[in-house]
């Protein structure tokens, strides 16, 4: 049995996540605010060390996966502690369970927000785990009434994170491969009731072309997850993985 760690876990796609990896015979530690094993507030870094401390008590042995699911949408500053800090800051701490397994995996969730027009001096702010630079420039953008980028900016900070941070010392030389799965529009309670706004829906079926397939449930987000945290995957690492139905592709074409 391997045991893994699924943040967000109460809704949506680690909900789906944590699910698919229970039927497959694996113990999962679900993280979210509420309806969890263990309940945390991932925004704050009190929160994140007090997920770590539980999941340290409960797996003294070891953890052999993380998937980072927990995050949040909207244009709020918090989203930049939650999307980018509280998935960091806990990966982060969670690293050393990770390296008691044999055979230790992690993913996080990123977007295909991360591709779209982003604010660097957010970005740079996160990348220098400065957070409360970051809050404070997320905020002054909020102020501006340009409140839209702080989203992309999240995860584009997430998606270069991963890259720098996989072959950092005590990942890849750990054994411990790390990537990202980028979705595009997933029919999950955080997208659902923008998807029934039907001038919302125009602007995200055009931001985000999904000519394979369509939305995706998240279960297909899931089956991605799972394998990439599977003894599998022995050589991926430092990825960012698009499931979105062609909307990368679309949109960035060739010029990538
Ligand atoms: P969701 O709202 O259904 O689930 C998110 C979960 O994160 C919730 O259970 C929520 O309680 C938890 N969470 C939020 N803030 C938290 C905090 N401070 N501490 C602990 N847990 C917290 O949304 P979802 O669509 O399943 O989103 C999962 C991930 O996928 C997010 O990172 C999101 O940005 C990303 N994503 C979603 C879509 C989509 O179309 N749904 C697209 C791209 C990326």
């Amino acid at each position: 049995t391997r045991r893994i760690v699924v943040t967000g876990s109460a809704s949506g796609i680690g909900r789906a996540t944590a699910e698919l990896l229970r039927e497959r015979g694996d113990e999962v530690i679900g993280v979210d605010l509420r309806d969890a094993d263990i309940a945390a507030d991932l925004s704050t870094p009190e929160g994140r060390v007090a997920a770590a401390a539980a999941v340290a008590a409960r797996c003294p042995d070891g953890i052999d996966a993380v998937v980072a699911c927990a995050g949040l949408s909207g244009v709020t500053p918090l989203l930049v502690r939650v999307n980018y800090f509280g998935v960091t800051e806990l990966l982060t701490a969670l690293r050393p369970l990770l390296a008691k397994s044999a055979e230790p995996r992690a993913v996080v969730i990123g977007s295909i927000s991360g591709t779209m027009p982003h604010d660097a001096e957010l970005v740079e702010a996160c990348l220098a785990g400065d957070e409360q630079l970051a809050v404070k420039l997320a905020q002054a953008a909020v102020d501006r009434g340009e409140p839209r980028r702080l989203y992309p900016s999240s995860k584009a900070a997430l998606a270069r994170w991963i890259r720098r941070t996989a072959i950092a010392p005590g990942w890849a030389d750990a054994g411990i491969p790390l990537n990202a799965v980028a979705p595009g529009n997933v029919l999950t309670p955080m997208m659902l009731p923008i998807l029934d706004d039907p001038a919302m829906k125009k602007v995200m079926d055009q931001a985000v072309p999904m000519p394979l397939n369509g939305y995706a449930k998240p279960e297909v987000l899931a089956r991605a997850l799972t394998w990439l945290v599977s003894p599998e995957n022995s050589h991926i690492t430092g990825q960012t993985i698009y499931v979105d139905g062609g909307a990368e592709a679309t949109t960035r074409g060739d010029g990538v």
